[in-house]
């Protein structure tokens, strides 16, 4: 099983592999936009064992601090208020439970997409701008199951 800085170590890697064919095969992002790419994938690829005390815990708790506060600031309350809720989910489950598994690698990062299409409103406005954010989490999510060899897609 890998420490918290492993698990980095291992998105960083995902990130930037995931970066390079993404700006290969459809189009170069900005380096802001690549830099929360980059954030994203860090911060899922330690989510996973942020019920433990934990290095991920560590850092993942102070970038969600920081991202909290930023979007306060913003006045985006409606998105803090669902990043606080989803911050609170690990703390109840039990350790390499139902964090580890593949259907929340899918799920706990699906905000990132949803948010975008739901507050367009109508279907003309169907905003598709969550799929980079998206995309970015799920490489880190990835990078931690394969590395605690969680990534059972057929169990
Ligand atoms: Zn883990």
């Amino acid at each position: 099983m890998a420490s918290g800085k492993g698990h980095l170590v291992a998105g960083m890697i995902f990130a930037l592999v995931g970066l390079h064919l993404f700006s290969h095969y459809f189009y170069v992002p900005t380096y802001l936009d690549m830099v929360i790419y980059v954030s994203l994938a860090l911060m899922f690829s330690v989510w996973p064992d942020v019920d433990t005390k934990s290095i991920g815990q560590k850092f993942f708790y102070s970038v969600f601090f920081l991202t909290d506060c930023y979007l306060i600031y913003q006045e985006q309350y409606e998105l803090a208020a669902y990043l606080g809720l989803l911050i609170i989910l690990p703390i109840l489950a039990k350790h390499r439970g139902w964090t580890h598994s593949v259907w929340a690698m899918f799920l706990i990062p699906s905000p990132l997409l949803l948010y975008p299409v739901l507050k367009g409103g109508s279907l003309d406005s169907f905003n598709l701008s969550g799929v980079p954010y998206y995309a970015s989490a799920l490489t880190g999510y990835f990078s931690h199951l394969l590395l605690d060899g969680k990534f059972t897609p057929w169990k």
